[in-house]
């Protein structure tokens, strides 16, 4: 490959006529030892064959083939005329770039040269550039070209809407970097404009970093909607960039033209490309890797060019992943516009009789190597491990001795024992392979025995681990995991690395949407595809010791956790992850004390040291003192009796020693649970969560489906016990599959909880109305999320009334439904006052109310740990929703993690707190706690609390008092 450096461009020539500057060009090359003077006369001899002026003011002389001997080394000397020479041709040249080649090295040069020919204006930059780097810049800028590729594509979106599909197609841009978060927000706004064929378009220009398209389609067919094309394109004065998106658009005419429009809803992300890149649904392809070392290079593209001219058909040829269309294979310039790389996958297209042969002649040719000797691409030389997630970058210091280290708290209850530390193995795979049939093979057999392994780890897991694992085994029948497995495969990938990129892929999709629970799902799929990797590579995990211990790995993936004797767990500790993270979710259930989030230092610990885990605090101590030790062990045999007593007086209320009752109540998810949380001593629901709800179906659930819901829970409550129903809590971290909102930067202060829903009254309309019909008359409170001020509230509280009128046409009243909003965001406690004017009910929603009162992410896996309810910031606010209810004779309830904190019970009472709501395992202490106090001390707890300035100071002086 030829690389221009400064000392070959030669600036400011002049010339009488082209042969003076031919003679100035041949003279130059011979004068840097390129070419022996008889070379400069072969340049001669060239241009009598025929012009070498390629177009926008550029030639580019070079020898005949004979001349070739007299060539001393390959190279090229530019020469700029800025006043113009008038070529033999009649045209105009401002650059002659003059070629000394044994071979072919001038098709390259052209290959090089194909976009500044097509730039407008750059003739008259080139002839009037005042240094020789800027002429090398000019002639070296990678072309602008608009971007339409797989990664810009969504195909088979599972959304209801063409607004859903508008969402995608544009968030695919924002992903692949052709946008930034202002073009969301303008995208969302714009008007889809019919196309016709059901295709729709919509056009944005804001924060457009480079022209592009995006596409995507519906999973199932929308009446009026087969795909919706989101145009990404800059307002610029710059040509070039103007002529990139057109050539997008064009594309889409083209496609109109085909009459395929209509088709494109049930095509996958390959044929759609396919079909955009002017290939017709009839034609037909075939797909083949370059493996000449340099790419498609001049030689053989020269001789691919050859091969499909001598075709009975006309053959098209473009990148599969390439942003560009299909081109003519018998067009050299357009082939070699390409740049096709070693490696990189070429298809081929033709249409009629004889077609399968000219195209399998084609892809012999190429993987011959068009008259070049190639290497297969699955030498050992390519083999490299797997880059495998769980794999630590590089060893971090092990805690410190007998030092305190917080972390997240995921899990409660204490432990003390030796570590186990489960070190995940990498794998070492040939990343190709030429032999799909037997790779393909090989990665079915693994995925029967994957499967295998997850029916027998069924059969022994508990519940919840085993509806994990179920999940999984769905995961391994996924069809489009499946497909792009086998589609690697026959790209020449290697079992591993196919199956890998398909999980990979997968799981990477999953994490852009930014949502911590599908961000979970990513790490199951993980999880599912080590398995098989594991199965493929012949590698086994660790065994753990047959001595109780304390389980510590980077993260841990349900499948890891089934395999492990949980009797002998005492405790797991995660350098990674939330205390929403599977692993934390997995140890709840088990009733596992745990701690995340501690950082890779913890991954460096020795096998056997001896650790203290405190699932409360978030907090370790690894080789502890003597003192200490004995302190720990203390405590934990104390913690194990009040567990037991406070489990054996669940059903007793909650009443402190001089006489004031506490509600406790439990926080559920899943409706199917109340019954269980009534046998924990519930008195009531103070918190249920129903987008988990909304979110365990495909599509937003009728009310039929929901009443169905509802009712379970309303019949394990009874007529007395109260459920407290949070209206759907959606958008932002957690968005719902079938109503997407576009990425956002921090989706935690974007379209979340009762923002969203305001703009859907008709889900939320539904919502109410199926609450109602399923509560017949049992005691029903129904609270907005994330409200941020009464005009909010009385936004939803207007739906409310609508659906009211419509169910009690005659009272216009609901019988015992109390209406009131969460205490999520600060500015909602500061105007508290306002808010009770209109309210039944308040319900401290402390998790999000301390993050958004702090400025801590609460997932963050380093700054959750100080995102301590227990601030004195958020006490205050606290205080000042209590004041202000009870001055307007409403309830308030805390129903956010801080209701379960031991030194956060009696602050909450003290400050007048009426009722608690908690995770169905924790009502019996939490009860159990408030029995154990006196108001009076409370309330002084809650004012020493108050006087603090810090929550380390809180803590500090609480445990004190
Ligand atoms: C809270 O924010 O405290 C709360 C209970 O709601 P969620 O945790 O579901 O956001
Ligand atoms: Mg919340």
């Amino acid at each position: 490959m030829l690389t221009l450096t400064p000392d070959a461009v030669l600036l400011r020539q002049s010339a009488g006529d082209w042969r003076e500057a031919l003679d100035r060009a041949g003279g130059a090359l011979v004068e840097a030892g390129l070419g022996e003077p008889a070379y400069a006369q072969a340049l001669f001899d060239r241009e009598a064959q025929s012009s070498t002026w390629l177009g926008n003011g550029i030639a580019i002389p070079h020898g005949t083939p004979e001349s070739r001997d007299s060539v001393r080394a390959t190279g090229i000397r530019v020469l700029q005329f800025p006043e113009g020479v008038e070529w033999h041709d009649g045209n105009r040249v401002t650059l002659l770039i003059a070629i000394a080649a044994q071979s072919d090295e001038h098709l390259d040069i052209l290959r090089a040269l194909t976009h500044v020919l097509d730039r407008p204006g750059v003739a008259e930059q080139l002839a009037s550039a005042e240094s020789a780097e800027a002429v090398i810049e000019l002639l070296s800028r990678p072309p602008i070209t608009g971007r339409f590729d797989d990664s810009t594509i969504a195909a088979g979106v599972p959304v209801q809407s063409r607004q859903g599909l508008i969402a995608m197609a544009a968030g695919r841009l924002l992903d692949a970097g052709c946008v930034g978060p202002a073009f969301m927000v303008d995208i969302m706004a714009a008007q889809p404009v019919a196309l016709g064929q059901k295709l729709w378009l919509v056009q944005g220009q804001q924060d457009v970093h480079q022209p592009a398209l995006g596409v995507a389609t519906p999973a199932h067919a929308l009446d009026d909607t087969a795909a919706v094309f989101c145009l990404a394109c800059p307002v610029d004065d710059d040509t070039e960039i103007t002529r990139a998106w057109q050539a997008l658009l064009e594309r889409l005419f083209q496609l109109l033209e085909s009459g395929q429009g209509e088709q494109l809803a049930t095509l996958d992300s390959a044929r759609l490309l396919s079909c955009l890149s002017g290939e017709k649904s009839s034609a037909e392809t075939v797909r083949v890797r370059v493996r000449n070392a340099h790419g498609l290079h001049a030689r053989p593209a020269k001789q691919l060019v050859q091969v499909a001219r001598s075709q009975s058909v006309p053959i098209r040829v473009r990148l599969e992943n390439g942003p560009g269309e299909a081109v003519s294979a018998a067009s050299l310039t357009r082939v070699l516009s390409l740049g096709a790389r070693r490696g990189q996958m070429l298809v081929f297209s033709a249409e009629g009789q004889g077609a399968r042969e000219a195209l399998e002649t084609m892809a012999a040719e190429v993987r011959d190597g068009l008259g070049e000797a190639v290497t297969p691409l699955n030498d050992t030389s390519e083999a490299r491990p797997s880059r495998n997630r769980t794999t630590p970058v590089a060893p971090e210091p092990p805690p410190e001795a007998d030092t305190p280290l917080m972390a997240v708290p995921a899990s409660p209850g204490m432990s003390i024992a030796p570590v186990f530390v489960m070190r995940l193995p990498t794998f070492e795979y040939a990343e190709h392979s030429d032999n799909a049939a037997w790779e393909q093979a090989r990665l079915d057999q693994a995925i029967n025995e994957a499967h295998d392994q997850l029916a027998a780890l069924i059969r022994t897991a508990g519940e919840e681990v085993a509806e994990i694992l179920s999940m999984h085994e769905e995961m391994l029948e996924d069809p489009e995991l499946r497909e792009a497995a086998r589609e690697a495969i026959n790209e020449h990938m290697s079992a591993e690395a196919g199956w890998w990129r398909a999980i990979d892929t997968s799981a990477r999709a999953q994490e852009t949407l930014a949502d911590r629970v599908l961000a979970e799902r990513a790490a199951d799929l993980r999880d599912v595809g080590r398995r098989v990797l594991g199965v493929l590579c012949g590698v086994t995990m660790p065994d753990p010791p047959d001595h109780p211990y304390i389980l510590v790995a980077e993260d841990l993936g349900p499948s890891d956790v089934a395999r492990l004797d949980t009797r002998r767990v005492k405790g797991m500790l995660t350098a990674r992850g939330g205390a929403t993270s599977h692993s934390a979710i997995l140890a709840r259930a088990l009733g596992i004390p745990a701690v995340v989030g501690a950082g890779l230092g913890v991954m460096s610990l020795n096998n056997d040291v001896e650790l203290i885990l405190d699932g409360v605090r978030g907090r370790i101590v690894a080789s502890p003192g003597s003192d200490r030790r004995a302190r720990t062990e203390l405590s934990i045999r104390e913690h194990d009796q009040r567990v037991r007593e406070a489990f054996e007086a669940r059903f007793e209320p909650a009443v402190t020693r001089d006489g004031h009752r506490v509600e406790v109540g439990a926080n559920l998810g899943n409706t199917a649970h109340a019954e269980d949380a009534v046998s924990r001593g519930a008195e009531g629901v103070g918190l249920l969560r129903t987008e988990f709800i909304f979110m365990a179906h495909p599509q937003a659930p009728d009310q039929e489906t929901q009443v169905a819901e509802y009712r379970r829970a309303f019949e394990a409550l009874g007529t007395e016990r109260p459920l407290v129903a949070r209206t759907l809590d959606v958008g932002g971290d957690k968005p719902l599959d079938y109503w997407p909102v576009p990425q956002e930067d921090n989706p935690f202060l974007g379209l979340r909880g009762i923002r969203l829903a305001l703009t859907r009254p008709d889900v939320l309309e539904t919502q109410l109305r199926a609450l109602m019909i399923a509560s017949e008359g049992r005691p029903l409170r129904i609270m907005f999320p994330m409200v941020k001020d009464v005009e909010e509230f009385l936004a939803a509280r207007a739906i409310f009334e609508r659906v009211v009128a419509e169910l009690y046409p005659d009272t216009r009243r609901a019988p015992n439904v109390q209406l009131g909003v969460m205490i999520e965001v600060p500015s909602c406690a500061l105007l508290a006052p306002s808010l009770a004017e209109h309210v039944d009910f308040f319900s401290i929603g402390t998790n999000d109310l301390t993050q958004y009162t702090l400025a801590i992410d609460r997932g963050h896996s380093q700054l959750s740990a100080q995102a301590d309810g227990l601030h004195p910031a958020v006490l205050q606010l606290i205080r000042m929703t209590v004041e202000a209810a009870h001055a307007h004779d409403c309830w308030v309830g805390v129903c956010g993690e801080l209701a379960s904190d031991a030194q956060a019970v009696p602050v909450l009472v003290g400050l007048g707190v009426d009722e608690l709501s908690v995770s169905a395992r924790q009502v019996p202490m939490v009860k159990a706690w408030v029995r154990q106090l006196n108001l009076d001390d409370a309330r002084r707890q809650a004012e020493l609390a108050l006087k603090q300035a810090t929550s380390a100071a809180v803590r500090d002086a609480l445990e004190a008092f």
